[in-house]
């Protein structure tokens, strides 16, 4: 069999950051789809909402008012998943019922005063503004003695949950390490420790040799659909030079980071012609007193769409119970991505 012809059969590939299986099976790419049909929610298409807690001026729960902002906006999140002032405490009981108290700070960013413009049809100078913004709360919640690390995510859609289409997204700082980038660290220690070089590093010169998964790069960044993916058109971004946050980029780093955003985005919303929904997540290195060295930037985007704007995966059946696994080989999944136009689909027409 030629390598080609063994990615055709079933198979597991290896995730190196969070050292887990997943299985791909893309002789099932064929198979009739009798399941559920989502129904993607509409865009919003006017530039304010009288409703929206996020717009400018307008009254948020909890009986805050937004001042009528120009550009992004900050604020604490009106029902935080984290309290600063929780109290400190560990209950171990055998080592079976453990527990301990965790600290935190919740926030919401507002990318700009449009309810209706979203990352890839913001203009670059202002997704640039977005990563400033993400840049400076990062260096100033990092900063707190007992944050050890801070996360900065986006839920767009309602299939992910998210409960407004106001373009924002939601920075959590914490008193610990999460379970995922806890284990990533562990993984570039590791890599570290077994080929003297950097695990992200590796890979990426690895990519740009094969040349087989990059969905977009510039300069900077590339984007690529991981080796290992899960999700059908999951995107992993990595910097090309090994740096570990946002504090560390230069301006032309963040402009070459605002590009690539903006071009998977439109890529993405090219694909079904749809607000495509996702979780994206940027990975820098923990905060704290700690030096890391062995972390790389990069940022995950993990989208639930399958095959239309209306046929979602779901995490399911083997998947809760054995391994992640999915049907669409990254190869094609890069394919599909990359021919895509980089001129959004609302502004063809
Ligand atoms: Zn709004
Ligand atoms: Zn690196
Ligand atoms: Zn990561």
């Amino acid at each position: 069999m030629t390598p080609l012809e063994q990615k055709d059969a079933p198979h597991r590939r290896w995730n190196p950051l969070l050292r887990e299986w997943v299985l791909v099976s893309p002789h099932r790419t064929q198979r009739p789809w009798q399941g559920q049909v989502a129904t993607p929610a509409a865009a919003p298409r006017v530039e304010y909402d009288p409703e929206c807690y996020l717009c400018p001026g307008n009254a948020r729960a909890g009986g805050s008012r937004n001042p009528a902002y120009a550009g992004t906006y900050v604020f604490n999140n009106d029902y935080p998943a984290l309290l600063p002032d929780a109290p400190p405490f560990e209950i171990d009981q055998n080592g079976l019922i453990v527990a301990r108290g965790e600290r935190g700070i919740c926030r919401v960013v507002c990318f700009s005063p449009r309810h209706d413009l979203t990352i890839p049809r913001m203009q670059p100078e202002d997704v640039r503004a977005v990563i400033d913004v993400w840049a400076e709360q990062y260096r100033e919640l990092g900063a707190i003695p007992w944050v050890q690390h801070v996360q900065i995510f986006e839920n767009r859609g309602a299939l992910m949950g998210a409960s407004n289409p106001h373009p924002h997204c939601q920075i959590w700082a914490s008193s610990s390490i999460p379970n995922l980038p806890q284990r990533e660290l562990d993984s570039f220690d590791g890599y570290q420790k077994e080929h003297q070089s950097c695990l992200l590093c590796d890979y990426l010169r690895e990519e740009s040799k094969q040349k087989e998964r990059i969905v977009c790069e510039n300069d900077h960044f590339m984007a690529l659909v991981p080796f290992w993916a899960v999700w059908p058109f999951e995107i992993l971004i990595l910097s090309k030079r090994h740096l570990g946050s946002l504090l560390d980029f230069t301006t032309h780093e963040k402009l070459a980071f605002a590009d690539i955003l903006r071009r998977t985005t439109i890529r993405y919303d090219n694909l079904f012609e749809t607000a495509f929904p996702y979780s994206m997540g940027l990975h820098q290195r923990p905060s704290g007193t700690r030096e890391v060295r062995n972390w790389h930037f990069h940022a995950h985007f993990y989208p639930p769409l399958l095959r239309s704007a209306t046929v979602q995966k779901f995490m399911v059946g083997y998947e809760l119970l054995a391994s992640p696994q999915r049907d669409i080989t990254s190869e094609d999944a890069a394919n599909r991505l990359a021919t895509q136009s980089e001129i959004h689909y609302l502004d063809q027409k």
